[in-house]
């Protein structure tokens, strides 16, 4: 569904992507794992067009997407779910979720919020509250939700984690699991490498701009080099 070869980027004249290799396929959760400034953020920006590409390629069900404007990707069905999850404080939940569904003015958005709201009720309990006043962890549901609602094939979620109690932490790798029930394609940029390879089918490990280490899930939660280096065992 999506393939990414060779890619390369830069802030002004600092390459930080150096050429990344990196596959998904259709119903895939992948998670793209790595320490702080590896250039994970910078890859998800590439993906969804608000970080120019310099090199190599970028193809979503068998389109090139390389330089194609991010709104035209939304229209193909690739949408991001920001890191810092950029929901509009001073409007509603409800209104959130509408503006997630901006593309489409058919009946379907009024299922598709029905449907959101059987995912998460905590959502429903509050859609007429302002988002600012949801704790972070429903902030984040509602950023997820918000991205559902543009019907997209496939997802990217950047840090879905950050910044969550450990409870939190755990209902939101539930719900990306969840996706998958969906039909929605994920790509899931982590710092929290354990939780993110625990739901994950494959995953990529990438450092300073490179991707170091591939596989399976499986093979990477026990590969010796990650537990040390990320899992902290
Ligand atoms: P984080 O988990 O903190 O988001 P990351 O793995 O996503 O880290 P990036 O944010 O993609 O990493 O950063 C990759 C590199 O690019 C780092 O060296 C970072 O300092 C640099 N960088 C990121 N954003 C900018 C920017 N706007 N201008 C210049 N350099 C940047």
């Amino acid at each position: 569904m999506l393939e990414i070869k060779a890619l390369k980027s830069a802030y002004g004249r600092i390459e930080v992507l150096h050429g990344i290799d990196l596959s998904v396929s259709s119903g895939e959760i992948v998670t793209v794992v790595g320490a702080n400034g590896a250039g994970k953020t910078t890859l998800l920006k590439c993906l969804s067009g608000v970080q120019p590409v310099i090199g190599g390629s970028i193809s979503f069900r068998g389109e090139t997407m390389t330089h194609v404007p991010g709104h035209k990707r939304l229209k193909r069905g690739l949408a991001q779910s920001p890191e810092g999850r950029q929901i509009f404080t001073n409007l509603s939940v409800e209104e959130n979720l509408r503006l997630g569904a901006f593309l489409f003015t058919d009946a379907r958005v009024d299922q598709d919020m029905a449907e959101a709201f059987q995912m998460f009720p905590v959502l429903k309990e509050k859609r007429n509250l302002n988002a600012g006043g949801l704790s972070g962890g429903q902030q984040q549901m509602l950023a997820i939700a918000r991205a559902l609602m543009g019907r997209p094939a496939c997802l990217l979620l950047d840090e879905p984690s950050m910044g969550l109690a450990p409870i939190l932490v755990a209902q939101i790798f539930d719900v990306v699991k969840g996706l998958k029930a969906l039909d929605v394609t994920v790509l899931l940029v982590e710092q929290n490498a354990f939780g993110a390879l625990s739901i994950a089918d494959r995953g990529y490990v990438m450092e300073t701009g490179r991707v170091t280490i591939s596989g399976s899930a499986k093979e990477l939660i026990a590969d010796p080099r990650i537990r040390e280096a990320y899992l902290g065992h």
